[in-house]
């Protein structure tokens, strides 16, 4: 028996849009991922969209490459064996001590210049602080398009991306197509894709480039790093388990109850954005189309109506249980467990019940 291959999603009809591609455009070819390293780490958003980009050159026919750069070293090698790992034909590999910390100007030489070179049709990255910040100046150097915190991509019968966004606040989704430029670039947020397969593979192809400039030339100097202080404590988006609350919560104090579950059962605590903007928790806890994306195996969400900003950021959960007093809430219509009750009670009574249970 074979295994079926996953396709990239079908994309919308652009009838009535231009059908002919410029013959020039046949020089750009295959699919890319930039391989996010930071501090020696690879960003996980770099295998998910791996995954991604292997279902797009599939269907396009071509070879799918991972961007890598970095220092020389072993932190540089191991993240080039990581594109292989997950599912890269080949690697572009820029290795200089200039790109051992991220400085937008060598990095957007390295990358502009090696699409310039190799011309990829299709440029992929994550939606990171590091991706936004080189996706825009590489997009703006290159004069191409680059479509923002998609949530799916496909290609069209033309062989187009098709790069789906939310819009209008988040209540429509819009394809948008990079018709007239190449490459096609997209950012994707961290957890909207699913994390492919990871399968031991061998090296393949590796190019490798200069990256050409001097310290000289680098007018941003790294004069000493300072690690955020808050940084580490939120895993939200990589968890397995979270527990949220909202309005329904009423007051501040009562996002002990969400903190007290989380820890009882060791979860990540989060919560929806107007209890952000109420100063009840911290930004970087916020889930849903303007926070973080989760795609954990539970998620408990008490006191939250399910508005489609939210629903966006939560809707890969394996399990969702929902908490909330208005049996019509729209977290209902998505939750795959509803339970109608009052969350300031309930959240305490299963915070015992489970710390009964696993002492
Ligand atoms: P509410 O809508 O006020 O709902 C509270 C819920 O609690 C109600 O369903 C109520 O029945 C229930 N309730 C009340 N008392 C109790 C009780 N004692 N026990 C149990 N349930 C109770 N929102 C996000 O969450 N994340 C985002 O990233 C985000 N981005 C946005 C981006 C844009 C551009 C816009 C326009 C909006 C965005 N929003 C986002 C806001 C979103 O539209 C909703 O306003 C928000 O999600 C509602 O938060 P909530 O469910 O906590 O509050």
């Amino acid at each position: 028996m074979t295994e079926a291959k996953p396709q990239a999603a079908a994309a919308p009809s652009r009838a009535g849009m231009k059908k002919e591609l410029p013959d020039h455009f046949k020089a750009y070819r295959h699919v890319w991922v930039f391989v996010e390293v930071e501090r020696g780490q690879v960003h996980p958003v770099s295998f998910e969209l791996m995954g991604e980009g292997r279902k797009l050159a599939d269907r396009l026919g071509v070879e799918l490459a991972g961007v890598v750069l970095g220092p020389p070293g072993e932190a540089t090698q191991a993240a080039v064996a990581e594109c292989f790992a997950y599912g890269a034909d080949l690697a572009y590999l820029i290795e200089d001590p200039l790109l051992a910390d991220y400085r937008n100007e060598p990095f957007s030489k390295a990358l502009t210049d090696l699409v310039n070179t190799y011309k990829p049709e299709i440029l992929l990255l994550g939606a990171t602080t590091l991706g936004r910040d080189l996706a825009g100046s590489v997009a703006t150097t290159l004069l191409t398009g680059l479509t923002a915190d998609c949530t799916e991509l496909a290609v069209d019968q033309d062989g187009s991306l098709a790069a789906t966004r939310p819009t209008f606040g988040g209540s429509l989704l819009c394809t948008i197509y990079t018709l007239n430029f190449r490459p096609q670039m997209a950012t994707v947020r961290p957890r909207v894709m699913a994390m492919p397969e990871r399968r031991e593979r061998p090296i393949g192809r590796v190019v490798r480039h200069p990256l050409g400039l001097i310290e000289d030339d680098i007018v941003t100097k790294i004069l000493s790093f300072l690690p955020d202080r808050d940084a580490g404590t939120s895993n939200l988006a990589y968890a397995d388990v979270v527990v949220a609350g909202g309005m329904g919560l009423g007051a501040a104090e009562n996002f002990q109850l969400v903190r007290g579950l989380a820890r009882t059962i060791g979860a990540e605590f989060g919560c929806s954005r107007p209890v952000v903007q109420k100063g009840w928790m911290p930004s970087d806890r916020q889930i849903g189309q303007t926070g973080k994306t989760i795609r954990p195996k539970l998620y408990i969400a008490a006191g939250i109506s399910g508005a489609i900003q939210h629903r966006v950021g939560v809707e890969g959960a394996d399990l969702i249980v929902a908490i909330n007093t208005d049996r019509n809430a729209p977290i209902f219509d998505f939750a795959h467990v509803g339970i109608v009750a009052d969350a300031i009670r309930l959240l305490p009574a299963l915070t015992d019940a489970f710390a009964r249970r696993l002492s």
